[in-house]
């Protein structure tokens, strides 16, 4: 079987499963979405919401997020992993966008690896997300589920796991697609209970 009928395969069960995907941290604004996916990583994206609803609207602006102290933003958001560094990042966030973007979050993504904290695939989250421009950002899920399916191999680094799939999918399915392997890894194919049972994929698994 090739790769395309693969993915073929791969994305009907997705379809069927998750046909509403959609990205699940918490924001209001463009900014605050670029924050979150700072702060999601190595965190869930739950333990991020819980930090993010209550810092979001007790600062509901770019300014008052900047007005903050290092010592503010660590103590609000300490319950997630590797609070210290992504406070430093929110901070740099803030400074960079209000004093080198006037305070307009950019679409470019070699703009948006600008700031701190932000490397290729959370700008690519951030273009899916707030810009809708196609892109499919690889995240642990979906280094998984391209490994146990047979897409990916170990050796590949996420950005060749990027760069298969946007070849083997086409383009107006990629924000879609990015969304439900996102799903499927969260929900169904996770790391220590895969329900293989249930799955459709089980032929074409090499878990
Ligand atoms: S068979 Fe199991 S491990 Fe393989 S894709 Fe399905 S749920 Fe995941």
């Amino acid at each position: 079987m090739t790769n395309k009928d693969k993915i073929n395969l791969i994305l009907d069960f997705v379809d069927s499963l998750f046909p509403d995907a959609k990205c699940e941290l918490f924001y209001n604004r463009d900014y605050e979405l670029a924050i979150a996916v700072m702060l999601s990583a190595q965190t869930t994206d739950k333990a991020v919401n819980l930090v993010t609803k209550p810092l979001f609207s007790t600062h509901n602006s770019l300014k008052s997020l900047d007005e903050m102290s290092l010592e503010e933003i660590e103590e609000s958001i300490k319950s997630i992993g590797l609070y210290k560094n992504k406070a430093n990042n929110i901070k740099g966030i803030t400074h960079k966008l209000l004093t080198d973007f006037s305070g307009v979050l950019p679409s470019d993504k070699d703009l948006l690896q600008t700031l701190p904290g932000i490397g290729n695939k959370s700008a690519g989250v951030i273009r899916c997300e707030i810009f809708k421009i196609p892109d499919l950002p690889v995240d642990t899920h979906i280094i998984r589920i391209t490994n146990r399916l047979g897409i990916a191999k170990s050796s590949d680094s996420p950005l060749d796991i990027e760069l298969k799939l946007k070849r083997l999918i086409p383009k107006e399915r990629w924000i879609k697609t990015h969304h439900q392997l996102i799903h499927f890894g969260r929900y169904f194919c996770t790391a220590k209970k895969p329900r293989c049972e249930a799955c459709k994929l089980r032929d074409i698994c090499k878990n």
